[in-house]
């Protein structure tokens, strides 16, 4: 496959024609630059805007506006059951039943709400395996959590890092951390897409692994949802946990997501943070005092929905449904393919004028359409001199940038135009 790329126009522009899914690039608002879309290749941080996105919002505020507090029964989309529409679509995307799956709160709340069920230590096992040099966010989480239940988190946090002179986990070091610690862990946590490397963690056996030694298994999908395939339910995950402005392109900070596995869902004594938005829905407007939990996922809710942030969600949600995670799959293995090909086809190129100069990418095989490369011998300079020329890609001292080619409305003649600019500067 990788031998039929070829780095023109002319091959960019005929993959573009047949691909089924260059239609919905137009569904997308693109900031400009000289007049044209800048290469976007930041839909791993912010998604773009479906063009669609302002119709949904202003839906709700039309019925705000017309019903006022009646709008919770009479709105087109009633606010009372607004998050139960995307029970299926999101169990299409995480690969889960629909009873298994909620949108609520925003990422790093629901790993805390979440780990309130799941992260239960009792005297001997107590510990996390966890990446090292996790998103921040996430490692603070962890932390805190753990000294909240009295331990010490340089005890009790098991961090997997690369091997010396490696850029991802090896998936039998995770395995041999597991297999190492397995009386003493109470729970593995990982992204399932490492954020910094692009790395897909393979969870099916991390999962299985972790069951066998009786260690509860939950993911962090902010760089997975919309971006692998996944099935969460056939994988027999614990839970999982998500943002939805990332490849999800629901909006800056919107409405974020959470897996619950139904063996777990059902069990409602399942000890957890309870709000009356978890509790059995015929009956929670009978003010009662005694909490009873749905069993589904919406018994983790604590809230009622933030209708404006699920707007945007649901505008995003149904140009994915349109699209389907199949097709775009498979785009985005050629697409993110094109890309790393020419990155090689670059190299080639550029050795042979300076040694020094090269774009290494530390993305492993097991990704999904985010490469991460290293530009040796290059600073900041080549990310200024890129978005001086229209790409908007993110850099990270002292010199990584991170591409995502995103399927959904990303085209093989960005991939080609951002390859013509990197050469152009290189050279
Ligand atoms: C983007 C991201 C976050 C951000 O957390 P918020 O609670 O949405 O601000 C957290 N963790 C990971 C792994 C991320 O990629």
């Amino acid at each position: 496959m990788q031998s039929s790329f070829s780095f023109t126009k002319e091959y960019a522009l005929e993959q573009d024609k047949s691909d089924k899914l260059a239609s919905f690039r137009k569904k997308f608002l693109f900031p400009q630059h000289n007049g044209k879309d800048v290469i976007y290749f930041c839909g791993n941080s912010l998604g773009l805007q479906p063009a669609s996105t302002h119709q949904y919002i202003q839906q709700e505020l039309d019925d705000w506006a017309k019903y006022a507090v009646e709008a919770h029964f009479m709105a087109k989309n009633p606010w009372y059951s607004y998050h139960e529409m995307f029970a299926r679509p999101l169990a299409k995307l995480t690969g889960a039943l629909p009873d298994e799956v909620v949108a609520m709160n925003q990422l790093t709340s629901n790993i805390h709400f979440l780990f309130v069920s799941f992260y239960q230590p009792v005297s001997g096992r107590y510990k996390i395996l966890c990446e090292g040099g996790a998103f921040p966010s996430d490692e603070y989480a962890i932390d805190s959590q753990v000294k909240f239940h009295g331990h010490n988190p340089s005890d009790a946090i098991i961090e997997l890092y690369p091997r010396e002179g490696e850029h991802a986990i090896r998936h039998e070091d995770v395995l041999s951390a597991i297999e190492k610690n397995k009386n003493e862990l109470a729970l593995i946590f990982i992204g399932g897409v490492n954020y910094y490397s692009g790395q897909v963690f393979d969870m099916k056996a991390i999962t299985e692994a972790g069951h066998k030694a009786g260690i509860m298994v939950g993911f962090d999908l902010a760089h997975a949802i919309g971006n692998i395939k996944l099935s969460l339910h056939e994988w027999s995950v614990d839970f999982a946990v998500w943002c939805s402005y990332k490849y999800l392109n629901s909006g800056p900070g919107s409405v974020a997501g959470a897996f619950i596995n139904e063996r777990h869902a059902k069990n409602t004594s399942m000890p957890r943070f309870a709000g009356w938005w978890g509790h059995d829905k015929n009956n929670r407007f009978k003010m009662e005092k005694d909490f009873r939990a749905m069993p589904t996922a919406e018994g983790w809710q604590v809230s009622n929905a933030p209708v404006f942030s699920m707007a945007a969600h649901k505008a995003a949600l149904d140009i994915f449904e349109e699209a389907g995670m199949d097709a775009l799959s498979e785009k985005s293995k050629k697409l993110t393919g094109y890309m790393e090909y020419i990155l090689r086809e670059i190299n080639s190129k550029i050795e042979i004028r300076n040694p020094n100069l090269r774009l290494e990418i530390i993305t492993p095989k097991e990704r999904g359409c985010q490469l991460s490369i290293v530009a040796h011998g290059l600073g900041k300079s080549l990310h200024e001199k890129l978005t001086a020329n229209g790409v908007m890609a993110d850099w990270r001292e002292p010199n990584v940038i991170r591409c995502a080619p995103v399927p959904l409305y990303n085209s093989f003649e960005d991939v080609f135009r951002f390859g013509e600019i990197v050469l152009q500067i290189l050279k």
